[in-house]
């Protein structure tokens, strides 16, 4: 069973709700988590419009539309030719509504000519609607999270093992590698590999370089990808662990060892119910009580699905309380500015009565 019907059943309700007459889905993830197919980058506009009430109709250049998968039960498909304005088509299926909720990352030059062309219209942005539902993970997406995050334990457990060579290689080369291990573990597609060896671990989210590993040091590895499911939709993969390359003095054991029960603190934390700034405080309460609360300097965590950040974010002031099936990081770091740096990042689902953690690899300091 596809998911999608599902999808546009909870999209229009909420539609509803909003009082949201139509919703025009372009490049992003809106559409592709919806119904299956994403948008070409392209100068040449692919729409998705979903009026409230009546049938959805995708919009799309005449030379892509072989690349649909037709779901004639959910959407139209009105391919357009080179010599047809495909925004004229689009505004002629928006109608006399009032209100367009149009998709977060369509390209201004679409906006901006949909506005001219309706306008009696007033656009909202897509993730009013959308957000707070893709927030809810069905059991397909968590199923295809859970995916992800066993090929980037894959990955993980072959950096800790020494199976990705460290010392003497350049961070870029290191993330490469890993990179090409996220592929080879069944991802299609590298979003990052953040390799930041000795004081460039102490910058959460370091510009790899040219910098050569050596021994007796910290190689922080973040990295993520995505992995397409059997729907033909893609979810993210994102972890992060540390390898110290030799033995680490005490004193770097006892950073880390804050940082690895603040993680475990925050993920005791979650159930459905509590809010996801508690879940911020926990992992930040372990680490201020070790005097290092000024060198975390990043929020907890952030939501996970068909995008690397989305909702619900695991910061302090995001009071929403946590709902079964919110899928997010936990990700505390300590960074020494000068010195090293350490981040510990697990994908956690919130499940009825706690947490359930997708990634399941080692999480202590691995020593090489
Ligand atoms: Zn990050
Ligand atoms: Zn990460
Ligand atoms: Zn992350």
């Amino acid at each position: 069973m596809s998911p999608f019907a599902d999808r546009f059943d909870r999209v229009r309700a909420r539609m509803v709700e909003l009082d949201v007459e139509v919703l025009c889905l372009s490049v992003g993830a809106d559409l592709p988590w919806l119904c299956g197919y994403e948008a070409m980058p392209l100068e040449r506009l692919t729409m998705l419009v979903v009026p409230v009430d009546g049938s959805a109709t995708l919009v799309v250049p005449g030379l892509e539309a072989p690349r649909v998968t037709e779901r004639p039960e959910l959407f139209a498909l009105r391919p357009w030719t080179e010599t047809e304005d495909p925004v004229a088509i689009v505004a002629d299926l928006v109608g006399p509504a009032v209100s367009v909720a149009v998709g977060d990352r369509t390209w201004a030059r679409f906006v901006l000519d949909l506005q001219a062309a309706l306008p009696s219209s007033q656009f909202v942005r897509s993730s009013s609607v959308t957000e707070a539902l893709r927030a809810v993970k069905d059991d397909h997406e968590i199923a295809a999270l859970a995916a992800a995050a066993v090929a980037a334990d894959q990955v993980a457990t072959q950096l800790q093992q020494g199976d990705v060579v460290l010392v003497g290689r350049t961070e870029a080369d290191i993330s490469a590698d890993l990179g090409r291990r996220l592929v080879d573990e069944g991802h299609q597609r590298v979003n990052f590999a953040i390799v930041a060896a000795g004081a460039n671990a102490a910058s959460p989210h370091h510009e790899l370089g040219a910098r050569v590993v050596g021994p007796d040091e910290v190689v922080l590895c973040d990295f993520g990808a995505t992995m397409v499911d059997d729907n033909g939709v893609g979810y993210c993969s994102d972890i992060t662990r540390c390898v110290w390359t030799g033995t680490p003095p005490s004193e770097v054991a006892e950073v880390y060892g804050v940082l690895a029960a603040a993680q475990q603190a925050a993920f005791d934390a979650v159930a459905p119910g509590v809010a996801a700034s508690v879940v911020d405080r926990a992992a930040r309460d372990v680490i201020s009580a070790a005097g290092f609360g000024d060198r975390f300097v990043h929020r907890t965590g952030h939501g996970i699905g068909v995008e690397e950040h989305e909702e619900p974010y695991v910061v302090d002031g995001n009071d929403a309380p946590l709902v079964v099936g919110n899928a997010f990081s936990i990700e505390p770091g300590i960074y020494l500015p000068g010195r090293y740096g350490f981040r510990l990042e697990d994908i956690v689902v919130a499940v009825e009565g706690g947490g359930r953690r997708l990634n399941e690899v080692d999480r202590s300091l691995a020593v090489r």
